[in-house]
This record gives structure tokens, C-alpha cells and sequence, in this order.
């Protein structure tokens, strides 16, 4: 005999399902009268965190780069970028105005989950030794002058409070990762949750620690000659990157596992700076735009669990409805309650639907672009991630229609974001006999290989822009991080010659 596994659903659990996808829909509509209360906001929270210290949920944090390359920096230098699992080591050489970028090596290593819950030593340990090894590698056509100690450019991809252009403390993590040092997650439920939802946990005794203080102690141990000569953001380092290339881009933005922005500020307009007036008379500033928040954005019931639950509730609420980490587990959610009120998937919840953190944005990704008549890639990967089989094509269109009302929340947020900048940098309106050029520098997992986000950003920031679009440009920085900060690890050489005056 023929056995049924699930019962079809019945009208009214359809009904329900469709309830659930509609209020969904409605809470997160982005109709540009709202994205424009977000612009306004995010300006005045930049004026608010540039003001003082801790003036506002955006830490507009001081980067100390004051000077952005130039193209014409020379010589041989180094970056590191860490950021999550794995790290990026990179070997650059610059050859001036002329020939720019020579040479570009680097190697990705990834980090053995022993470390992952170890001590902050043994991690930069591995990190220097791996270092080490790359450097061995060194051929004779890019050797250093000789005399000269090898310099390196260390990306870190969380918020550091900077005292120096190469120095600087650990705010907090993000991301997911442990808030605090793993040592001190007081019990052996926390670490579960901790590495459960992220499947990776940074160990360095990190808050309120120098960064580079434990890098450069970790190379000297493995007998390793090398100085950081800069410590800079991910966004920074975009930033960077972007501008060596092309002298228009006053921001960079990341839109990857987190999101972030930095850009160049006058530094007459930064209250809370109270050092020398830098002779280029700009400053970067790394926004930390993850952790902004206010009454209009569109939150959801979902977003509130996912924060309440999350490793860093109350934190990085624009990052938990815009960043690669949290958009398929914003999905999920939403499946969940389908599932257990409308009986989506049949009778039972299907049990896999239960675990946090398991449909990935690459997934919801993958299924938001199926473009086949009878959306074979929804139904493979229910299948394979969640282990849900003979759906019909009703219900995987209506998961369609759910990734698509997740990715155009957070695109068009991010958007948003974006024309906060410009407007407080007054390029969001035309001027007249003004025809600056704006480029943005934009990477991450996100903007990169989620093509109906990337799409719905940039159409956004023409629907908000209007006639000023013909000067904006959005740019793909592909890992623009790693040689940004070798470059400001030239720009901030030790062996700089001195001007003349
Ligand atoms: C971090 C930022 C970083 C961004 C992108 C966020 O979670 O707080 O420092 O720039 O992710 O990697
Ligand atoms: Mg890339």
C-alpha cells in the first residue's frame, strides 16, 4: 500500500502559513519615506559618536590613518588578516608611482580547532610561525634592502579602540565570536553555545588587550625580525586598497559574515579629536556601523529571539538584519514558526528546522536564486540541509518569497547606510558647479556572491540618490583588506624619508 508521510496540509494551516509570510512582509517593508528616517538617523548618530566618546551607539572610532596611500609608496611589505577561521598572510612589492603594485603573494592558512579554544599564546603562536614560514619563502628578486626590519600591516576585523595607528584594544568581539576570553566562559554550557553557533571561537585574552602587543611578543618568540607598522579595520583597509587605485573613494564598506563602514572624515569636524591637525587635515573613521540601532528600523519578532539568543544580545542589532552571519537564520526562524503553526513541512517539525545557525546565507542564497520551473535547488537543499523532502511547488515558492523579503530588508538597509555617509559628507544632494565623484569601495562574502542583494543595494541607492546616482559609484574591492593594509604599513614606515619642508 501506498504510504503518505505527511498529510496534505489542510486550508486553513495553508491560510495560517501565508498569514505568517504577510506579517512578515509588512514588518519589514522599507518604503522610501522609512529608509530616509534611517539616513537621518545614522547621520545624527555619526555626529553624536564623532562628538565624544561614547556618544552614541556608533563608536566612530579613530582610526589614526591620516594619510591614505598615495601610490607612490616603495618596498617590500607584509599583511596579516584575521578575521575568522582562517587568515590571509600577504607579501607585496610596491614599486612607486610607475609600476605600482610589482609583485603580490600571500597564502590563506587555516586555524586547527585545538587553538580555537586555547590560550591567546598558543594562537599567535601558530599565526607567527605560519608567518615565519612565508617569509622563508622570500625570493631573491624581492628581497629587502639589507639593514631594513620587514614591516607588516595586521588586519583585524573587529572593533579596536585605537591608541596609535599601530596599536589598539580589543572593544568586543562580534560575529558570533566569544564575547569574552574563552577562559573566562564560566561554564561548559556557554563554550557549547559559543562554539555551536559559530562553529568557531577566537581565544585571545582579548578584551581591553593590546592586539599588537601580542602579536609582536608571539614573533619574537619564533625569532621572527618583523615590526607592525599599522593596525587598521577590514573596512580601513578597503578603504585603503581602494584609494591606491582610485583616488574618488572617500568610503569603503564590508557586507560579509559582519557589515561595516569606514570613511574619510574632515578632521575639523571630529570634536572629540584632540590631537594635531593632520597635515592632510582628514582622518578615517571606522563607524562600527554593525552596532547601529534605532526606532526606525524594521524589527521583527525574529530579530528580537535571534538577539535575545545570540552571544551578544542587545549588540549589533544593523548587523543582525543586514550581515551574512544572520540572514538564512532569520529565515529559519521564520520556517520554525511556519512549521509548528501552520504545519508547513507536515504534521511534525521537521527536526534539523530546530538547530540555530543551520541554513546558512549561502544556502538561502542558493535557493533565492533558483530560477528552474519547478525550483529543484529549494527542494534539494530542504532536502540536504534540512532533511525535508516531497514539498510541493506552493510551499518552496513560498520560501522563495521569505528569502526575498529577508535579502530586500537588509539590502535596502545597507543602502541606506551608505547614503548616511554621503549625506554627512554633503554629496547626497547636488551642488551647484560640483561634480565630485564618489566611489565606494565595497566588499564581502555578501556583496559579492549574492547577486539579488547586490542587485536590490545598488538600485536602492539610485531610487535614494536621484539625479546625484551619475556620481556615485559602488566599486568591488576584491580583498582590497590585505594589500590596504600592507599599503598603509608602507604609508607609516618607520623608514620613511623625511620631507623636505
Ligand atoms: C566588526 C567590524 C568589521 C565587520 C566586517 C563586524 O562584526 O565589528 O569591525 O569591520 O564585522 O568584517
Ligand atoms: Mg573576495
Amino acid at each position: 500500500a501506498l504510504v503518505v508521510r505527511h498529510r496534505m496540509k489542510s486550508s486553513g494551516q495553508w491560510a495560517k502559513a501565508i498569514a505568517i509570510l504577510k506579517e512578515l512582509q509588512e514588518k519589514c517593508e522599507t518604503p522610501t519615506g522609512k529608509l530616509r528616517q534611517v539616513v537621518d538617523a545614522m547621520t545624527v548618530e555619526m555626529h553624536a559618536g564623532l562628538a565624544s566618546e561614547g556618544g552614541s551607539k556608533l563608536k566612530m572610532i579613530i582610526s589614526y590613518v591620516d594619510n591614505l596611500p598615495t601610490g607612490d609608496e616603495k618596498g617590500l611589505f607584509y599583511a596579516l588578516d584575521l578575521g575568522g577561521t582562517n587568515f590571509r598572510v600577504l607579501r607585496v612589492l610596491l614599486g612607486g608611482k610607475e609600476k605600482h603594485v610589482i609583485k603580490q603573494e600571500f597564502d590563506e592558512v587555516s586555524i586547527p580547532p585545538h587553538l580555537m579554544v586555547g590560550t591567546s599564546e598558543a594562537l599567535f603562536d601558530f599565526i607567527a610561525a605560519a608567518l615565519a614560514k612565508f617569509v622563508a619563502t622570500e625570493s631573491e628578486d624581492v628581497n629587502l634592502s639589507s639593514g631594513r626590519q620587514r614591516e607588516l600591516g595586521f588586519t583585524f576585523s573587529f572593533p579596536v579602540r585605537q591608541s596609535s595607528i599601530a596599536s589598539g584594544a580589543l572593544v568586543k568581539w562580534t560575529k558570533g565570536f566569544s564575547i569574552e576570553d574563552a577562559v573566562n566562559l564560566k561554564t561548559q554550557k556557554q563554550l557549547d553555545k559559543a562554539v555551536k553557533h559559530t562553529g568557531k571561537l577566537l581565544p585571545i585574552r582579548s578584551v581591553g588587550q593590546d592586539v599588537v602587543g601580542e602579536l609582536s611578543k608571539a614573533l619574537e618568540r619564533v625569532g621572527l625580525d618583523m615590526r607592525v607598522t599599522a593596525l587598521v579595520n577590514d573596512t580601513v583597509g578597503t578603504l585603503a586598497g581602494g584609494r591606491y587605485s582610485n583616488p574618488d573613494v572617500i568610503a569603503a564598506v564590508i557586507l560579509g559574515t559582519g557589515t561595516n563602514a569606514a570613511y574619510v572624515e574632515r578632521a575639523q569636524a571630529i570634536p572629540k579629536w584632540h590631537g594635531l591637525l593632520p597635515k592632510s587635515g582628514e582622518m578615517v573613521i571606522n563607524m562600527e556601523w554593525g552596532n547601529f540601532r534605532s526606532s526606525h528600523l524594521p524589527l521583527t519578532e525574529y530579530d528580537q529571539a535571534l538577539d535575545v539568543e545570540s552571544l551578544n544580545p542587545g549588540e549589533q542589532i544593523f548587523e543582525k538584519i543586514i550581515s551574512g552571519m544572520y540572514l538564512g537564520e532569520i529565515v529559519r526562524r521564520v520556517l520554525c514558526r511556519m512549521a509548528e503553526e501552520a504545519a508547513f513541512f507536515g504534521d511534525t517539525v521537521p527536526p534539523k528546522l530546530k538547530i540555530p545557525f543551520i541554513l546558512r546565507t549561502p544556502h538561502m542564497s542558493a535557493m533565492h536564486h533558483d530560477t528552474s520551473s519547478d525550483l529543484k535547488v529549494v527542494g534539494s537543499k530542504l532536502k540536504d540541509i534540512l532533511e525535508i523532502s516531497n514539498t510541493s511547488l506552493k510551499t518552496r515558492k513560498v520560501i522563495v518569497e521569505l528569502c526575498d523579503i529577508v535579502a530586500t530588508r537588509g539590502a535596502r538597509l545597507s543602502a541606506a547606510g551608505i547614503i548616511g555617509i554621503l549625506k554627512k559628507l554633503g554629496r547626497d544632494t547636488v551642488r551647484e558647479g560640483e561634480n565630485q565623484r564618489s566611489v565606494i569601495a565595497l566588499d564581502g562574502g555578501l556583496f559579492e556572491h549574492y547577486k539579488k542583494f547586490r542587485d536590490c543595494m545598488e538600485s536602492t541607492l539610485n531610487e535614494l540618490l536621484g539625479e546625484v546616482s551619475e556620481t556615485v559609484v559602488v566599486e568591488h574591492s576584491n580583498d582590497g583588506s590585505g594589500i590596504g593594509a600592507a599599503l598603509l604599513a608602507a604609508s607609516h614606515s618607520q623608514y620613511l624619508e623625511i620631507e623636505e619642508s
